[in-house]
């Protein structure tokens, strides 16, 4: 197993993930194969990009036994030539409660399967267990994760093993699960039970659950997610840490007849037309779906629907390479108010995204509503900027809409630029990324708290330098009088005392 990294974005990072000779490219959407009843064939499922699925060993073991390395193991099965990680039955204990299955048993099953990336066997933590509950499944999980060790050392090199990170939506247990693990020789973790969080749509929960884990673990060992593959949440999943995630939504929703797009999903009753211009949908209309025989349409809908999800996952991968992923996921939160909360919790993450976030990029840095203030690269300017410490004890702070490259020179000593959303900017630092190169909504449109969050950072940054007086000065006009009247009350409330001057000029 090797799995390299090419490019990181917050906590996403793109790379190749490659077991028993064959390769992905991460991050990888992993659609669900039933091991019986395929909806979608095996070779078309490659022949579509996905070169990594995953299937059910319990499912498996019920239906093919012991004979399954006879019929070319389960590659062989599901017709499937891709990396094929088995998940171990975990889910089926959510499901129905308990299974007659032990963690060496299925272990031993899924070595005899030819599994490329096996599962040990875990109990899922659900999202409604009590803390005692799920930390009877944490405990659970690390037993079964240290019983099937000799059977992960034995295979070493020829297949991958996972470990489930417990704990549900109890994020001391989650935290503990993910240390403990970690401990543990596994290479990949999985990170459990989001499926109810997608089915309810808590995605806030789902980030959170992934965010607390992720910060315990290896970061350069990936993380695989259960159940993540939605178009509205593969952006989010990449963001907070998920190099691969799976689920059966595809098919799921095409028995239903629910019809995925980029930003949520519909009935295809509803629908005047198809929104879509794949194989499928741009040579038939929603009528002609509805009138033909159900199978028929559930087998297009499917496919359909996992075009879709290809081509949000390949857009949540050029926004990775591009170093945008927080432009991205900020504009998907707009598709379902149940991903509103993200975006607090992409603030909260800034410092987690800081360290793998590059600061330079080809493209200007997107600017829209108050969040942006703690992208993480302007944290990493910010930071910058305040070591360009002034020589006196006061200084000078001009509000203005953007930096002046020309101006800057004439600025003078002890004079800094007071920027909507990039704060403190040193005149010196005007002309370095991103102070210069990035795009903002005209001043007359930039939300106020844009301006109260970029004053209450440049107080911050102002406060670091034991200065005694400082003087704001704007050009008169309305937003940028009340910039300077937020930052004097800032500073003020530092203890440093501020004037503010109007100059036209
Ligand atoms: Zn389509």
């Amino acid at each position: 197993m090797s799995f390299r990294i090419r490019d990181t974005d917050l906590l996403g990072r793109s790379g190749t993930f490659s077991v028993g000779g064959r390769s992905v490219d991460t991050p990888a959407f992993l659609p669900v194969i039933h091991p019986v009843r395929q909806l979608v064939p095996g070779p078309e499922l490659l022949a579509m990009g996905f070169g990594a699925a995953i299937t059910n060993s319990y499912i498996s073991l019920r239906n093919y036994g012991h004979g399954i390395s006879e019929r070319g193991g389960i590659h062989g099965v599901v017709n499937y030539d891709g990396i094929l990680m088995t998940d171990s039955g975990g889910y089926q204990v959510l499901e129905y409660g308990s299974i007659d299955a032990d963690p060496l048993t299925m272990a031993e099953y899924q070595v005899e399967m030819g599994s490329d990336i096996a599962v040990v066997l875990d109990r899922p933590t659900g999202i409604s267990a009590t803390r005692e509950r799920a930390l009877e499944t944490v405990e659970w999980t690390l037993r079964a994760a240290r019983d099937t060790l000799p059977v992960v050392e034995r295979t070493r090199g020829r297949m991958a093993w996972a470990i489930p990170i417990q704990g549900g939506l109890h994020a001391d247990l989650v935290e503990r699960s993910a240390k403990e693990s970690a401990a543990l020789p596994y290479d990949v973790y999985s990170v459990g039970s989001p499926v109810e969080l997608m089915n309810s749509y808590r995605f806030t929960d789902l980030a959170r659950l992934l965010l607390t884990a992720k910060r315990n673990l290896p970061p350069e060992r990936p993380v695989h997610l259960f159940g993540a593959g939605h178009p509205l949440t593969m952006a989010l999943a990449v963001a907070f840490g998920a190099d691969t995630f799976d689920s059966a939504s595809y098919a799921l929703f095409a028995r239903e007849l629910r019809y995925m797009t980029r930003c949520g999903v519909r009935n295809v009753g509803e629908l005047e037309e198809l929104p879509c211009s794949c194989s499928i949908c741009s040579r038939r209309t929603p009528r002609e779906l509805l009138e033909m025989p159900r199978e028929e349409a559930v087998g297009l809908i499917a496919r359909h629907n996992l075009y879709v999800l290809r081509e949000e996952l390949l857009d949540v991968r050029q926004a990775l390479h591009e170093g945008r992923l927080w432009e991205y996921l900020m504009q998907k939160t707009t598709c379902h108010p149940s991903l509103y909360g993200v975006r607090s919790l992409m603030v909260e993450a800034s410092g987690d995204f800081t360290e793998f976030t590059r600061l330079f990029k080809r493209r200007a840095l997107l600017l829209f509503g108050h969040e942006d203030v703690h992208r993480p690269e302007l944290m990493t300017a910010a930071s910058r900027a305040r070591r360009v410490s002034p020589r006196g004890k006061s200084i000078t702070l001009l509000i203005v809409h953007s930096v002046d490259v020309q101006a800057a020179p004439s600025a003078g000593d002890d004079v800094y630029f007071v920027v909507p959303f990039l704060g403190l900017v040193p005149p010196g630092l005007s002309d370095v990324y991103p102070f210069s190169q990035n795009s903002k909504p005209d001043p007359t449109s930039i939300d106020r708290r844009v301006l109260e969050e970029t004053a209450r950072a440049s107080a911050d940054a102002v406060s670091g330098w034991g200065i005694t007086s400082a003087k704001i000065v704007h050009n008169g006009s309305g937003w940028a009088a009340e910039m300077a009247g937020l930052l004097a009350s800032r500073l003020t409330e530092r203890g440093i005392p501020a004037t503010v001057e109007v100059s036209h000029v």
